[in-house]
């Protein structure tokens, strides 16, 4: 993180309500906006003080956080949260799940009129660009009608279309950056060649905070295409390769597997596999060119600013397969086959 609050007087900072904090992206978000300096406070589902989460919140808060209780589906304790914390600017990053219950938010941010900025729970692609098959197909249609309403609304909007997280892009997981890179075989989508855009959350939660009220991203689509990370999944099973010296098998994983696995309709397994079609097969990151009026790249907007790069990414995972990659009590190919291989090449990322 390059700024910190020590450096920034908060005073000057625009008061931000992050919906979320506790989700997988919201921690990203809410790390930033607290090391940007602004007061941050966050929306906590009441259950949270009895919750595993407890301990997130909690470092939040030490951060200088501060927590209020509530759900956003209720207008009236929204709008008295809205007005009596002074928030002008609100980021939601509520999960798919929950992509309606924005409608109640909306209409409570209408109704105190003071909201400068509202960033929906998009996080992800162009939802008016990408059109993937059931069940991701819902989630991004209710991402549309949040769109539509803000649009509606006269809030001034900013959404963010991140592309993918810096990982492995497993089809039937739901949280991708939590798992390493396969050690045992890769599994290739299609003919691995179509490319996609991957970001570490840290830049996605840092970028996100310095377009949150820059007047250039006003009632803009804010894409995230950092061009040395567009890698396609043959490229990242190569990247990971190197990184861990050894060659892993690949298996294919064709069109008709990716529709099968989204067809079984298992939420979510389904659904990022319909997603994972729609990038690795259709091609929905990089099928479109964002110079239309409503388009604005966030390399453009800040050109000084660095995007960590995939392989520094992959650097973190390496850790967590320390076992397999040396050969441990774990990966009995590693102990059969792989030795030489694993003599052969040095492992940079042990060193
Ligand atoms: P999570 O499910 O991990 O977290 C959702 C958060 O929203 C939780 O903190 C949850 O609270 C809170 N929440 C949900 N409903 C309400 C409500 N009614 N009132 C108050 N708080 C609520 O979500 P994700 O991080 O997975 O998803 C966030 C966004 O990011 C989504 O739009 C998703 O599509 C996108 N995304 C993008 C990815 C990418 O690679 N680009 C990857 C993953 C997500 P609680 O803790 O109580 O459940």
């Amino acid at each position: 993180m390059t700024v910190s609050s020590a450096t920034i007087p908060s005073a000057t900072k625009a008061r931000i309500l992050v919906i979320g904090a506790t989700g997988f992206m919201g921690q990203f978000v809410t790390k930033a906006s607290l090391a940007f300096g602004h007061p941050t406070c966050l929306l906590v589902r009441p259950s949270h003080t009895m919750h595993s989460k407890a301990a997130l919140l909690k470092s939040f808060q030490d951060k200088g956080a501060t927590l209020i209780h509530g759900v956003i589906n209720d207008k009236d304790q929204m709008e008295k949260i809205l007005k009596d914390n002074d928030i002008e600017i609100v980021i939601s990053l509520v999960g798919g799940g929950n992509v309606l219950d924005q409608i109640t938010l909306i209409d409570a941010m209408k109704s105190v009129k003071t909201i400068k900025r509202f960033l929906p729970s998009e996080f992800g692609h162009d939802v008016d660009r990408a059109e993937p098959v059931e069940p991701g197909l819902t989630m991004y249609k209710e991402k549309r009608v949040v769109r539509r309403m803000v649009e509606e609304s006269g809030i001034p909007f900013t959404n963010i279309c991140c592309n993918s997280i810096a990982s492995w892009p497993y089809y039937d997981n739901c949280h991708p950056s939590k798992l390493p890179p396969p050690t045992d075989q890769f599994q290739i989508y299609g003919d691995g060649n179509i490319k996609a855009y991957f970001v570490d959350g840290n830049d996605i939660g840092r970028l996100t905070m310095k377009a949150v009220d820059d007047v250039r991203t006003l009632n803009k689509n804010v894409h995230f295409r950092p061009s040395m990370n567009c890698y396609s999944v043959n490229e990242l099973a190569s990247l990971w390769e190197k990184k861990i010296g050894r060659t892993i098998p690949r298996v294919t994983i064709s069109e008709d597997d990716l529709l099968a696995a989204a067809a079984a309709n298992l939420i979510p397994e389904s659904i990022v596999a319909s997603f994972t079609h729609d990038i690795f097969i259709k091609g929905c990151q990089v099928n479109f060119s964002t110079d239309g009026s409503n388009d604005v790249e966030i390399g453009t907007l800040y050109p000084d600013e660095k995007f960590r790069c995939l392989e520094d990414c992959f650097e973190d995972f390496v850790p967590m397969i320390r076992d397999k990659i040396l050969g441990g009590p774990n990966d009995e190919l590693a102990k059969t086959n792989n030795k030489s291989l694993l003599e052969a090449v040095p492992i940079t990322a042990m060193g």
